[in-house]
C-alpha cells in the first residue's frame, strides 16, 4: 500500500476516530464548501426543516466523510452510515431507510458503486419521502408503499460524473472539496500533533503538509510516522531534519509524489518522449490499469501540472522535467 494514498488503511481507522473534527468550525480548510454548507444548515434549522440532499464529491481522504458527520452534528440529528458495494439488494437499502428518524443524515459513502436496482429505491426515497417495496413473486406480487421521515441523504463519491444523472439530479447540495493549500494542511498538522500530545516546529509542520498532496489524511498519516521516528531519537519537539530524514526513508520526495509517480513520469518520459500518449498505453506500458491511473495515481499529478490531459492523451510538462532535473526534450 503507498504511504501517500488517500484511500484509508488498516493503520488509520483507529486515529481516525479521535482526528475527525466534530464541527463546522473546526473543519479546516474548505472555505467555498463550509461557506456553502453552512448557509443551507442555518436555513434548514430556521425552518426547522430536514436539511437538503447533499452530494459531497473529490478525491479520498480530502474529509468527505467528516463533513457528512458535522452536518448531522450541526442538524442536532443521528448519523447513519453505510456504502455503495456495502448494499447489495434493495431490501437492505429499505431496511436502513425504514429505520430513519425525522432530520437524520443517512451516509452513503461510494454512492457510485449502488447497484442500480438499490439505486431505483432511493429516488422516490430521496424525492417523496417513501419507500416502494414489492412484496411476493410473479403474479401475486404487490406493491406497497411506505413513508418515510424527512431525512437528509448525504453522498459521497470521488467524482460527481460516474452517478447517474437522475441520481446526481436528485441532490440539492453539491459540494465539491478540493485538495488543501499548504496553509491549511499545516493547521491540520499543528491540530493532530496537539491530539497527539506532540511538540512539531514550524518548519517541521510545514514539510509535513507540503508532501502530504493536498490531503489530510496522508498528513496525518506522515505525521504518525515522523513523530515515531523523533520519539525514537529523544527529541522534545518534532525537528524538521528528523522530518526530512524521515519522508525520505518512506520515499515520499519534496512535492509528496513516491516511487509509482517517478515510475509513471518516467515511463512517459523514456518511452514516449512525454507524449502525448493515450491512457491505456502508459497503463500497459507499466503495468497498471487505465482506470486505476485515472482515480489514484493521475489526480493529483495533474492538479500540480506535472502532467496535461491533451485531446491526444497524456502530457508531461516542463515542471515535471524540472522535478527530475531533465531537459524537456525537442518536439
Ligand atoms: P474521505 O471521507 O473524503 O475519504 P475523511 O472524512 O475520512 O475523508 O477524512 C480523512 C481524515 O482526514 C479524517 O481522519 C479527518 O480527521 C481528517 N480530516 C479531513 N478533513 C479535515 C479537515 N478539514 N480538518 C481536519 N481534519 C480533517
Amino acid at each position: 500500500e503507498r504511504i501517500i494514498s488517500g484511500e484509508i488503511q488498516e493503520e488509520d481507522i483507529t486515529e481516525e476516530l479521535s482526528l475527525r473534527p466534530k464541527v463546522l468550525k473546526q473543519y479546516i480548510g474548505q472555505h467555498k464548501a463550509k461557506e456553502n454548507l453552512s448557509i443551507f444548515i442555518e436555513a434548514a434549522k430556521m425552518r426547522n426543516e430536514a436539511l437538503d440532499h447533499v452530494l459531497l464529491y473529490g478525491p479520498p481522504g480530502l474529509g468527505k466523510t467528516t463533513m457528512a458527520q458535522i452536518i448531522a452534528n450541526e442538524m442536532g440529528v443521528q448519523f447513519k452510515q453505510t456504502s455503495g458495494p456495502a448494499i447489495e439488494r434493495s431490501g437492505d437499502l429499505a431496511a436502513i431507510l425504514s429505520s430513519l428518524e425525522v432530520g437524520d443524515v443517512l451516509f452513503i459513502d461510494e454512492i457510485h458503486r449502488l447497484p442500480r436496482a438499490v439505486e431505483e429505491i432511493l429516488y422516490p426515497a430521496m424525492e417523496d419521502f417513501c419507500l416502494d417495496i414489492v412484496i411476493g413473486q410473479g403474479p401475486s406480487a404487490r406493491s406497497v408503499q411506505l413513508d418515510l421521515p424527512p431525512f437528509t441523504l448525504v453522498g459521497a463519491t470521488t467524482r460527481a460524473g460516474l452517478l447517474s444523472a437522475p441520481l446526481r439530479d436528485r441532490f440539492g447540495v453539491l459540494s465539491r472539496l478540493e485538495f488543501y493549500e499548504v496553509v491549511d494542511l499545516c493547521a491540520i498538522v499543528e491540530r493532530t500533533a496537539d491530539i497527539f500530545q506532540v511538540e512539531i516546529d514550524k518548519a517541521a509542520a510545514l514539510e509535513v503538509a507540503r508532501r502530504s498532496r493536498g490531503t489530510p489524511r496522508i498528513a496525518n498519516r506522515l505525521l504518525k510516522r515522523v513523530r515515531d521516528i523523533s520519539q525514537v531519537k529523544g527529541e522534545d519537539s518534532i525537528s524538521i531534519e528528523t522530518t526530512q530524514k524521515a519522508l525520505q526513508m518512506l520515499q515520499v520526495d519534496q512535492e509528496g509524489l513516491d516511487h509509482i509517480d517517478h515510475k509513471l513520469l518516467l515511463a512517459m518520459m523514456d518511452g514516449f518522449k512525454g507524449g502525448p500518449v493515450g491512457l491505456d498505453t502508459i497503463a500497459a506500458s507499466i503495468g497498471e490499469e487505465s482506470q486505476t491511473i485515472e482515480d489514484v495515481y493521475e489526480p493529483y499529478l495533474l492538479q500540480q501540472g506535472f502532467i496535461q490531459r491533451t485531446p491526444r492523451g497524456r502530457l508531461v510538462t516542463p515542471k515535471a522535467y524540472a522535478h527530475f532535473e531533465r531537459e524537456v526534450p525537442e518536439a
